[in-house]
């Protein structure tokens, strides 16, 4: 059923309210999709398929970017979207909202009631968040490290025996998880008798099967690693071939141990992928592995760079770097580390051999650097500004290395308003020196505001914003 489209029936409001705040919850969720939502020009008809930030009637140019979720800076010009359409108020609720709990409930109606959905939904979320570990299962020591952390010791004290022990916990840990549901399950669901496997439906017999099968696989896994004082382990296996040999890897674990204790060790990543190198090693700490490659024989190379407008946290644009470590003995994985373009200077500091970069990626280490990219989109999106025939472009005055091709037009808002002003210069400058030019009158402090800035045109002084640079046709 579309949205709307068939007035709710009697019992969808009386459950709607009866589940109070859900309701409340999915209205006002419903409303800002009505009204206020990111594409209100979608909504008012102004552009129907292009996206909006290609939309004649631009209302932010923050809608390039809204996907990371921050709040995203205004725009001079941006004026509010008139609300219009059903459900433009948070305070109305829209007519479809109190259709919405059911749709969610499926074609059953009271099975979001029961509690084995309730159960299943809650124990996914529990799971997922417990293996993947977003940053407040972290911060609440919801992880494997913290709930063992009497058994795993310390990292800084030791770190080889301490990621042997993780590793294995982890693994055991997680294989545990389709267990613990079944178990709730019990409890949940007692008329499907899972209590007693003998009398369980079918399809729940292969569950607990394979729910069953799995921790005996990790345990028997991490018994074989365990071995010898952990000499199977993979971790140990890998840092044996670095060994002499008269010395076995506990020699080479005490060096790695030793370099980790170290203040000047470069580390980054988020937890489930951490970067680590030291004066002699580079490595990678994963959930279930730890990989290890010793600096003097790895190869490092660049092979991918992905800009992302924001970051969430930050504010800030990045680019992630994909860097491929692979080692000159065959017998040692390669692997890929993953870091900001910002933190590279820092990572070729600690490292003897260079990087070597695939020929098209390009670093960007500075936040200029990185805003010329979201400059650049950001003018394609402009309208585009015609030569007349009679006019011959120059060279840009910048670098005189290209040909001028962007021209300052105030197409923000109407002649007589706003704090831009009409430039009267000829296109002088090219799209990069112009971008650099805006970077460069910006507070490197605040990047937020950067966006919605002004600043005054190279040659005459004319206020500008990023709406009024035009590329050249
Ligand atoms: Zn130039
Ligand atoms: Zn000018
Ligand atoms: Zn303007």
């Amino acid at each position: 059923m579309g949205p709307g489209t068939a007035p709710p029936s009697r019992r969808g409001v009386r459950r709607s309210q009866t589940l109070g705040g859900l309701a409340g919850g999915f209205t006002d969720y419903a409303s800002v999709r009505g009204g206020g939502t990111p594409f209100p020009g979608v909504l008012r008809g102004v552009c129907v398929s292009q996206s909006a930030q290609r939309c004649p009637g631009r209302y932010s140019i923050s809608q390039s970017a809204p996907r990371t979720g921050t709040p995203s800076p205004t725009v001079p010009g941006a004026h509010p979207p008139a609300p219009t359409g059903p459900g433009r108020s948070g305070l109305f609720p829209a007519p479809w909202a109190a259709a919405l709990p059911r749709r969610l409930g499926g074609a059953g109606g009271g099975a979001m009631d029961s509690p084995e959905v309730t159960f299943t939904l809650a124990y996914l979320v529990f799971a997922v968040c417990f293996v993947f570990t977003p940053t407040e299962f972290h911060s609440a020591g919801l992880t494997v490290q913290n709930l063992l952390s009497g058994w795993l010791g310390s990292e800084d004290a030791a770190f080889v025996p301490y990621h042997l022990r993780r590793t294995a916990a982890t693994l055991l840990c997680h294989s545990l998880l389709p267990l613990g549901y079944y178990m709730g399950m019990c409890f949940a669901a007692s008329e499907k008798r899972l209590y007693s496997p003998s009398q369980a439906p079918e399809a729940w017999q292969l569950f607990l099967l394979l729910a069953v099968t799995l921790p005996t696989i990790a345990c028997s896994l991490t018994y074989n690693w365990s071995r010898d004082r952990w000499a199977r382990h993979p971790l140990a296996r890998t840092l044996a071939l670095y060994a002499l040999p008269q010395s076995g890897w506990r020699a080479v674990a005490s060096s790695v141990n030793t370099e980790f204790r170290r203040i000047d060790k470069f580390a980054t990543g988020a937890p489930g992928a951490r970067v680590i190198v030291t004066d002699t090693w580079v490595m990678k700490v994963t959930t279930y592995r730890v990989h290890v490659a010793q600096q003097q024989d790895v190869h490092l190379t660049v092979t991918e760079s992905q800009q992302h407008e924001l970051s969430p946290d930050s504010n800030l644009p990045v680019q992630l770097l994909t860097i491929r470590v692979a080692s000159a003995s065959p017998a040692v994985q390669a692997f890929d580390i993953r870091l900001n373009s910002t933190e590279y200077g820092e990572l070729c500091e600690k490292l003897r051999a260079p990087i070597r970069s695939a020929a098209h990626v390009v670093i960007r280490q500075s936040l200029s650097d990185l805003f010329l990219d979201t400059f650049a989109s950001l003018v394609d999106a402009n309208p585009a500004y015609s030569v007349p025939s009679s006019q011959e472009l120059e060279a840009c005055i910048g670098c005189m290395q290209t040909r001028a091709s962007v021209k300052l037009v105030k197409t923000c808002q109407e002649a007589a308003e706003g704090e831009c002003q009409q430039c009267y210069c000829r296109p002088m400058w090219c799209l990069i020196c112009m971008g650099k030019w805006f970077a460069s009158r910006q507070d490197p402090q605040r990047p937020d505001t950067w966006l919605a800035s002004r600043v005054p045109c190279p040659t005459c002084r004319a206020r500008f914003c990023i709406l009024d640079v035009c590329a050249v046709r």
